[in-house]
């Protein structure tokens, strides 16, 4: 029997998933992904999840909400309602006098873990060194002082100058990764390529502009007549963020 563990919070826009233990399909919208020793990855209802994993021991990376962050809040409101598992929340920590305990979020282990598993495609995704941090996670040690220390500068300057390496930057990336390829998978391949190019320029200088968006919000029109609550993304999401003075993704990292 599989050892299974909870691997993230994660989307499905359309196309039946079902629970790997109750065999029921679950609905659209927000799905817990759980994986076993392997790395093979299931889906799970919260009820199942709960009943054969516990409750997680740490918070569990929820890149949903990275999807929705590039969401027009008009939009991004009307959308709340298909959002199929509220209740992923329902995996957080239960404590037995029923009062749900927040689990503190380790910004620097989520950080390294969207840099080196969650932008597959990035030029520069992670450096050697952010890689090399990024397995020390794992290791019985864990992350040593130092590497944490490097990773919370490297957050705090990101984040003041706003470059493209910022926390929130890195976010966006693959929240407007992950609707570009829901949009691409929803187009004809014969008309894949005004998407396909948004998605490489995305990768390739981690982000878009407001003319792309637009562009992309044009060809949302038509994803719509399948994924019915496709969003309208936000035009201004990147706006004002920087490239570092010393670098191109692909030359420096970071
Ligand atoms: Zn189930």
């Amino acid at each position: 029997m599989s050892l299974w563990t909870y691997a993230r919070i994660d989307r499905i826009e359309s196309g039946e998933v079902h629970c790997i233990f109750c065999k029921r399909a679950l609905r659209s919208g927000r799905l817990i992904v759980i994986h076993d020793e392997a790395g093979v990855e299931a889906y799970v209802g919260p009820a199942c999840a709960k009943k054969h994993l516990g409750a997680p021991t740490e918070p569990i990376l929820d890149l949903s909400k990275m999807a929705v962050l590039l969401v027009l809040k008009e939009a991004k409101e009307a959308g709340e309602s298909h959002i199929a598992l509220d209740s992923a929340d329902d995996v957080g920590h239960a404590q037995p006098n029923g009062h749900r305990q927040l689990i503190e979020v380790d910004e620097v282990a989520s950080y390294l873990r969207l840099r080196a598993e969650h932008m597959p495609g990035f030029s520069g995704n992670a450096t050697q060194r952010l890689r090399e941090f990024h397995e020390q996670l794992f290791s019985d040690g864990g992350l040593t002082d130092s590497a944490r220390l490097y990773v919370e500068r490297l957050l705090a300057k990101s984040k003041a100058a706003n470059t493209i390496y910022s926390a929130r930057n890195v976010e966006r990336c693959i929240g407007a990764a992950y609707w570009l390829k829901v949009a691409i998978e929803h187009t004809k391949p014969e008309r894949r390529e005004f998407l396909g190019k948004m998605l490489r320029s995305l990768r390739e200088h981690w982000r878009l502009t407001s003319k792309q968006v637009e562009g992309i919000n044009k060809w949302g029109a038509g994803v719509r007549k399948t994924v019915l609550d496709f969003p309208v993304l936000d035009a201004s999401a990147f706006d004002g963020v920087k490239v570092p003075r010393f670098g191109a993704p692909q030359n420096n990292g970071n």
